[in-house]
């Protein structure tokens, strides 16, 4: 049976960049376009070429890709002719495959927004349309504000789209920009509005502030619609735009959708979703959503013992499609909650062959609800939990001893007369029969306690030097004067490959030790340091 084509725009660059606290650069607009054309959306939207100078710069030039590139903006302003309107000339001199026009489609906000008359606003829209199909682009019409205009005044929000239609306009996209309908509305207003123009040009822009973003696109697509338009990871002012990294992969694995749509998005590309997904995050410098569908952390992660027995005799029985589809992992947790059957299949994964009925079993499994109840946490530190098991298992070189260390934190007024904090470690470490002294200065103690500690760690110092700390969050437990300091490290090397440790203690600096030791010893153990 063959497919109907389903099309996929992204307005990460233009909506998504209306995020508070989210700021663009050139370089990063370059860098996230150049991922969703490798993801294989049909659409990139990259923002109001002369509105600012970046959006200008990207417009700027011609950026190959798969994807239409396309340039956002106003339909001319009332009263102007539509080659006397300098919004509307930039728009049509940017270097974009496509453009999309923006237009009031409610008849209150075109008189009061507006301030112009419902035909007016029309001849706007069938204006800008036309000159923009002279100038050879395709051409898209954002109704702003559809549902509510049309639920006010469905004749004229109507007349808006088909005034862009009739003119030739490849996609009519109708917007909940408040973000207020709901699925049931959404189908209805969409089913109603593919009886005067094909669906095959129609489009949904969903906001999502009741969290239905994606539950009103696939309520458009049932009911005609053929094009979703969205950001990656939801990205968008107030509470974001549709995910397009949550709806790809249920059009890629649902059958009701991947029987009956085709859309630009591969097998292969959809097992890079996770990682592109983290990528946007590491953009724009904040943690990945553990528990965001498909590509979180935590999206496959199952904790309770029972799950996690019937997991390892058969994936399918708790996961509803494969992690590796889109990119990701199974993982079992190994917290106070696990049975021996968590903790089996966890040592299996990181590959340890233990019998079941092995006592050393019983022992990791107590030694592991001890460290948890005191304020461990091994579910988030991966590593550490290796290394336990390891030692435990008796598989642990001794490859360093951290004889001392010492760290000071000095504040002072400095010589152009500014009050300076400075931290400085020096640390005694014995690797054999060498013993080696390092210091160094950080811009905290704890900083300056790694510096020292990975400086010089004489026959394995190789082994550690593509060692990079990515993440470091402290956690104060049981608050008060008895409150003891949780701290977990990230760490990567230069395979990618990233992993977690953990450190607790009442002192901070001697959590951190903790961790920053588990993590070097976990990476000498991967790089295969001799003992
Ligand atoms: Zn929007």
């Amino acid at each position: 049976m063959s497919r109907e084509r389903l099309y996929l725009f992204d307005t990460t660059l233009r909506d998504g960049a209306q995020t508070n606290g989210v700021d663009f650069t050139l370089a990063d607009k370059v860098v996230i376009a150049r991922m969703l054309d490798e993801l294989g959306v049909d659409y990139v939207e990259a923002g109001y070429p002369g509105a600012n100078p970046t959006d200008t710069s990207f417009f700027a030039e011609k950026r190959p890709a798969r994807a239409k590139i396309t340039a956002f903006g106003m339909t001319r302003r009332p009263g102007r002719s539509a080659s006397n309107d300098p919004g509307l000339a930039a728009m049509l001199d940017a270097q974009a495959d496509a453009i999309c026009f923006v237009a009031k489609s409610w008849d209150y906000h075109v008189r009061v927004a507006l301030e112009t008359t419902e035909e007016e606003n029309l001849a706007s829209i069938r204006d800008s349309v036309r000159a923009a199909k002279a100038k050879g682009r395709e051409v898209l019409l954002d109704c702003e504000h559809f549902f509510d205009g049309y639920k006010a005044n469905p004749a004229y929000a109507l007349a808006c789209a088909r005034a862009a239609y009739d003119e030739g306009a490849r996609w009519v996209v109708l917007c909940d920009t408040n973000g207020g309908a709901l699925p049931h509305e959404v189908e209805k207003i969409v089913g109603e509005v593919c009886q005067h123009i094909p669906g095959d040009h129609v489009g949904i822009h969903a906001h999502n502030d009741t969290e239905q973003a994606v539950a009103n696109s696939f309520a458009a697509v049932r009911a005609g619609a053929r094009q979703i338009q969205g950001t990656l990871n939801g990205l968008g002012e107030r509470c974001g735009n549709a995910n397009l990294i949550s709806i790809i992969p249920t059009l890629k694995l649902k059958p009701e959708y991947a029987r009956q749509f085709e859309i630009g998005v591969s097998d292969e590309a959809l097992g890079h979703i996770a990682r592109i997904s983290h990528g946007l995050d590491d953009i724009l410098n904040r943690a990945a959503d553990r528990h965001a569908p498909y590509v979180g952390e935590s999206a496959f992660a199952t904790k309770a013992g029972i799950h996690a027995s019937a997991i390892i005799k058969d994936p399918a029985t708790y996961e509803h499609v494969a992690p590796e589809r889109v990119g990701n992992k199974r993982k079992l947790l190994v917290s106070d909650q696990s049975g021996r059957s968590n903790l089996l299949a966890e040592l299996d994964r990181i590959g340890f062959a233990v019998d079941k009925d092995d006592p050393r079993l019983s022992r990791l499994l107590d030694e592991v609800k001890e460290r948890e109840a005191i304020g461990y946490a091994y579910e988030a530190a991966d590593a550490s939990f290796e290394l336990l098991a390891r030692r435990l298992l008796g598989k642990v070189p001794r490859y360093f001893d951290v004889e001392k260390f010492d760290v000071t934190v000095e504040q002072r007024i400095s010589a152009k007369g500014e009050r300076v904090t400075v931290s400085m470690a020096v640390v005694k470490v014995k690797v054999g029969d060498e013993v080696l002294i390092s210091a160094a200065e950080g811009n905290g103690p704890v900083n300056a306690l790694d510096l020292a500690l990975r400086k010089d760690l004489g026959k394995y110092q190789s082994y550690i030097t593509g060692l990079e700390l990515t993440d470091y969050r402290v956690r104060i437990l049981n608050g008060g004067s008895e409150a003891v300091t949780r701290v977990l490290i990230e760490s990567e090397d230069e395979t990618g490959d990233h992993w977690t440790t953990v450190g607790v203690s009442s002192n901070i600096i001697d959590a951190s030790f903790q961790a920053l030791m588990d993590s070097i010893v976990y990476k000498l153990i991967k790089s295969g340091a001799p003992a």
